[in-house]
């Protein structure tokens, strides 16, 4: 299947995304717990969750800006490998969340 992208930004307000090592070493994202530093042991950076990009008070990536991807071109491997029309068995449950999503917004919007 094409891996069709609207754009809808349901996935960067869904998930947490994890940068690699190469990634989080850059020091090109914005991080959580940047204000602590960079962590040299990846694996400690991993376990505490500090290689995850900065979310913004309600969850949404930190680069997300009006539905679109500020740093689109850069954006990390995980943004770069997901799609939601992906047959992969490691995005299935992903896939299912977005779904649900899909169908509370679609709710909601029919509700007004
Ligand atoms: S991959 Fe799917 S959920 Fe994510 S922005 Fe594109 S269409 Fe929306
Ligand atoms: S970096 Fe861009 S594509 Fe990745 S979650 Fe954030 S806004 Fe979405």
């Amino acid at each position: 299947m094409k891996n069709d992208c609207t754009r809808c930004g349901i996935c960067c307000r869904l998930f947490v995304i994890n940068l690699t090592e190469k990634e989080y070493k850059s020091g090109k994202y914005k991080t959580q717990f940047e204000e602590f530093g960079l962590i040299d042991n990846f694996r400690k950076a991993n376990s505490c969750a500090a290689n995850t990009l900065k979310q913004k008070e309600n969850g949404s990536c930190v680069y997300l800006k009006d539905n679109k991807c500020t740093i689109y071109k850069i954006r990390p491997q995980a943004c770069r490998e997901f799609f939601c029309t992906s047959k992969e068995k490691r995005f299935k449950k992903m896939i299912r969340q977005i779904k649900k999503k899909q169908v509370s917004f679609y709710n909601e919007f029919t509700e007004l």
